[in-house]
């Protein structure tokens, strides 16, 4: 029988692994707030067209990366497309709405964590399941907010060592009130070079030009490189509102760069765009973290007209990121290894690791019967910080002694749950 393998693209993680994924999740829960964000949770399932309506049909992601496929269940949901979500932006608005909380002068700050899935071409940092966290800001118009997005995703990537390798490219795409004259520009540019366009350019080209910008091929960057900028083309509005972000980043101390080509891969933006893009770990999957200003997403999705800015960042590039610039987290050892001298010792060492570990104390105690040498042995390795032995003789004269691994030093504590915690707790680094 050939043996079962995980499906394409999607990992399966193991504890060595994981312990960089909770300190990313952790530092990023902390973080958003820091900021002010109280978290969401979304079915990983939804309607197909909740994207379709919200990313767009032409991007890549609906055209054809993502897993759909027709739900057979009861009468309710027969013959409807459902999709495993490729992004959660779309959802977290479906869910608002859904709540009533986008009603008008609602203000909602809400982060996510969790899996999305796209049909891509797997390679490192490229994941058909890969995970995200992100931020969403409903209701607030002002720039303040562009820039308080901006500089939280610049806090966190601070606090996990990455600040240093990472750069913010920042553009800003207009209004849709602009949209019009820039496309006409932008069909008139290309359509003079179409000979010259791959071919999947030629089809963005007909559905939604400013796509070109997104192209990996070659030729196409260089083509998009003299065309017409959507920078070039903002109203005195937008112009003011991108000065203003870019004026208080610069108040905060945070760098970026100006990048007129920087357009983001869904539909749905306007004005503000902005990548946090790495210098190290991670070849051509170098945008760790991109995000902006999305404010006609909620009424295309049948909402009021809401302003919106928001961020998501992909773990699995945070990870590959963090291994290169080498700035390892380290991983939680046990505080106490319990190691039994007899059998006596072994009982007693059994109730005293259930009630340590029920308090949260991280105890290690052999399940084996092994020996005491081989007990000792395994405590070493555990890289427990403090050991205590336990025998008839122990237990008789009601004192512990408890060893501290590091230095040999030993004291003597009395044979008690609440005070082998209160020492092991006294001890912590
Ligand atoms: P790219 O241009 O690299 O395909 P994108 O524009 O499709 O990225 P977004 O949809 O903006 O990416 O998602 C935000 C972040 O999620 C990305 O910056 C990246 O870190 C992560 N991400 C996106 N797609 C994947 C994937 N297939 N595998 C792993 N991480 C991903
Ligand atoms: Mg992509």
């Amino acid at each position: 029988m050939e043996p079962l393998r995980a499906v394409k693209g999607m990992d399966d993680l193991f504890e060595t692994e994981l312990v960089w994924w909770r300190h990313i999740e952790d530092l990023a829960q902390e973080t958003f707030q820091a900021y002010g964000f109280g978290e969401i949770r979304t079915p990983i399932l939804e309607e197909t067209a909740l994207f379709v309506r919200s990313v767009g049909e032409g991007t890549d992601i609906v055209g054809k990366e993502m897993f759909a496929f027709e739900d057979k269940g009861g009468r309710d949901s027969a013959g409807k497309s459902v999709c495993l979500r490729p992004e959660n932006t779309a959802g977290v608005v479906r869910a608002l709405l859904e709540a009533g909380k986008l009603a008008a002068d609602s203000f909602q700050q809400v982060f996510y964590t969790g899996p999305m899935f796209r049909r891509e071409q797997p390679q490192a940092g490229r994941r058909r399941q890969f995970h995200q966290i992100g931020c969403e800001a409903f209701g607030f118009a002002e720039p303040s907010m562009d820039i308080t997005v901006i500089a939280l995703v610049h806090t966190l990537l601070a606090r996990l060592g990455l600040a240093p390798t990472t750069k913010l490219l920042i553009n800003s795409l207009g209004d849709p009130a602009e949209r019009a004259a820039y496309t006409a520009a932008l069909i008139e540019y290309f359509g003079q070079q179409q000979d010259r366009l791959s071919d999947d350019s030629k089809r963005r080209l007909q559905q939604n030009p400013l796509r070109i910008f997104d192209s990996k091929a070659k030729d196409d960057q260089l083509i998009a490189f003299a065309a017409p900028k959507p920078i070039d083309f903002l109203s005195d509005a937008a112009r003011g509102h991108f000065d203003d972000v870019t004026a208080g980043l610069s108040r905060l101390g945070i760098p970026f760069t100006i990048d007129p080509m920087l357009v983001r891969g869904l539909d749905y933006y306007t004005r503000t765009v902005f990548e946090f893009v790495g210098e190290a770990g991670l070849g051509a999957q170098s945008t760790v973290c991109a995000g902006g200003r999305y404010d006609g997403l909620v009424q295309a999705l049948g909402g009021r007209s809401t302003p919106a800015v928001g961020f998501a960042g992909g773990i699995e590039r945070l990870v590959l990121m963090m291994k290169a610039v080498g700035s390892a987290p380290v991983a939680d050892a046990p505080e106490l290894a319990l190691v039994s001298a007899d059998d006596a010792g072994r009982l007693e060492c059994e109730r005293l690791a259930y009630q340590l570990r029920g308090s949260g104390i991280r105890v290690v105690v052999d399940v084996r019967g092994r020996p005491e040498r081989a007990q000792r042995k395994s405590a070493d390795k555990s890289g427990a910080r403090l050991s205590a032995l336990i025998g008839s003789s122990d237990i008789a004269a009601r004192t512990v002694k408890v060893k501290t691994m590091a230095t040999g030093d030993v004291c003597e504590v009395a044979l008690d749950v609440s005070a082998l915690r209160a020492n092991v707790v006294a001890g912590r680094p």
